[in-house]
């Protein structure tokens, strides 16, 4: 274990057995340059480092000079990718080992972007600058959305190229989770062990993360309800916020109910129930209204995979995986319309509540309304001064939800609290997320850091996230976004 600096770094994943990782180190690089330092992130670690020496920094968090005693690894994995399963495995990640929190929480301090694996294919091992950027911003955002998320600690220039559609600057992110264990890990475990290697990488997972199922008499069914619970509850906190992943791969997709993976992801701007911004989604398989059916069929992945745990005798174990999925829908609606009576600011349950906020969606799509703003909008007392809200279908609309904000249990203006903290001022709107990350590009990260400044605090109307209201700063309906390796 290493101490200096605050590192508490353990590697019990390195405990299981080798068929799951592969030992390496990261590939040096030759100049690298530290560009971002998490601190707020650090110090909630308990890492104690000398922000001023950025040399210092810039070593440690390319990988270049590791803390004392840690052992790298990379993990295997595999995974169904738009449906087709693959082996595939950590292809340009180190995980440097498992920061033990003064609070005595563990997470994994991993390396992207840090040099070839076993597992990187055609791969370079590397990532770009803009990608890397786009994943710092994005999970920092999604933390302070209150969506569980990887974190991002660290974003390091290598000094180094990448030879991408032309050539990138390279760069390192740190990448901070509960843990990088996936569906896709249980695919590959199943697939290569069998049995066996199930069982090792289940027990782990569930003293891991779920240790109170420890004790239960059927503890990976139980493990299996309870990533299905996780999941059904983040796919509901996506859609509250617009969230579109864009690569909802089974390896995409953590145990510990983290989003993970930010490559194509974008949020939603005019709202559209079939939304979708990857360019390598042509079919619109991970839409935004696709979201929640597609984490279900990732995690009949999972179901398939745990089978030969859940019971000795097929049929039953069959039995037992179709009863923990079907729970899957009940707990998404309920986190759905949960999450939506907070966007609409209704106290106590009433039926119709489903269909109230559903008319409200379906105005905004034939309405082509910004999804966040609009949201934003009902938080104020009266509604702003627009041509579309004055319209009959939006007033019909308005009037009906007035009438059950009455029938309330609460006063009005708890309403409006509630309201106001479940509908952010600003998410990483697309227009300025492209605007920074290409000033970026260009060295100037100045505006990067004004942008991860104003969506620190997304609730509320502050002088730092004045600039990013601005409603007709938009891209063109046709704008994409690229998995950027
Ligand atoms: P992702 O699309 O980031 O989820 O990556 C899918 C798979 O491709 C993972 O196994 C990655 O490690 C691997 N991969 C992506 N980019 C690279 C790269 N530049 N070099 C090696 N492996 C990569
Ligand atoms: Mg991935």
């Amino acid at each position: 274990m290493s101490h200096s600096y605050g590192w508490r770094l353990e590697n019990s994943y390195a405990d299981l057995p080798e068929y799951l990782f592969s030992r390496i180190n990261p590939t040096p690089v030759s100049e690298p340059q530290l560009l971002l330092f998490n601190n707020d992130l650090a110090n909630s670690l308990g890492i104690d480092l000398p922000t001023d020496d950025k040399k210092m920094l810039a070593q440690l968090f390319s990988g270049n000079q590791l803390p004392k005693d840690t052992s790298p690894i990379a993990q295997a994995y595999a995974g169904h990718q738009f449906g087709h399963f693959s082996i595939l495995g950590d292809g340009r990640a180190h995980l440097v080992g498992e920061q033990i929190t003064p609070d005595n929480k563990r997470f994994d301090i991993q390396l992207k972007g840090s040099g070839p694996t076993p597992y990187s294919r055609n791969g370079d091992g590397r990532a770009a600058l803009a990608p890397m950027l786009r994943e710092y911003l994005i999970s920092e955002a999604m933390h302070a959305l209150k969506i569980p998320t990887t974190r991002s600690l660290a974003l390091v220039l290598s000094g180094e190229s990448v030879m991408r559609s032309s050539l990138l600057d390279g760069a390192i992110l740190t990448r901070v989770a509960s843990s990088h264990i996936r569906v896709g890990t249980f695919e590959y475990a199943n697939f290569t062990k069998g049995f066996e290697g199930l069982k090792i990488l289940a027990d782990y997972s569930i003293a891991r993360h779920y240790p109170k199922l420890v004790q239960q008499e059927n503890p990976y069914l139980d493990f299996l309800k309870a990533v299905v619970e996780r999941q059904a509850k983040l796919v509901a906190a996506w859609m509250h916020i617009g969230f579109i992943h864009g690569v909802m791969n089974t390896d995409n997709m953590t145990i510990s109910g983290e989003t993970i993976d930010y490559g194509p992801c974008a949020f939603m701007d005019i709202f559209s129930m079939g939304k979708v911004f990857s360019s390598i989604d042509s079919h619109g398989r991970y839409s935004y209204g696709s979201q929640a059916h597609v984490a279900q069929w990732n995690l009949v992945k999972l179901a398939d995979s745990l089978l030969p745990l859940l019971h000795k005798e097929s049929g039953r174990a069959v039995k037992l995986a179709e009863e923990a999925i079907d729970s899957y829908s009940k707990i998404f609606n309920q986190a759905w319309i949960t999450g939506m009576r907070c966007k609409l600011g209704l106290f106590g349950e009433e039926v119709e509540d489903f269909s109230l906020a559903q008319k409200f969606l379906d105005w905004m799509q034939t309405s082509k309304a910004d999804y966040t703003r609009t949201f934003r909008d009902l938080t104020q007392e009266n509604m702003p001064e627009n041509k579309a809200y004055k319209s009959p279908a939006f007033q019909k609309w308005y009037m009906e939800w007035k009438e059950r904000l009455l029938r309330n249990s609460k006063p009005l203006n708890l309403s409006l609290c509630l309201m106001r903290d479940s509908n952010p001022v600003i998410i990483p709107n697309n227009y300025y997320v492209e605007e920074v990350l290409l000033a970026g590009e260009g060295g100037d990260i100045e505006p990067f850091m004004a942008l991860l400044e104003a969506l620190r605090n997304p609730f509320e109307e502050t002088l730092s996230n004045e600039i990013y209201r601005n409603p007709n700063k938009k891209m063109n309906s046709d704008y994409k976004t690229f998995c950027g390796t």
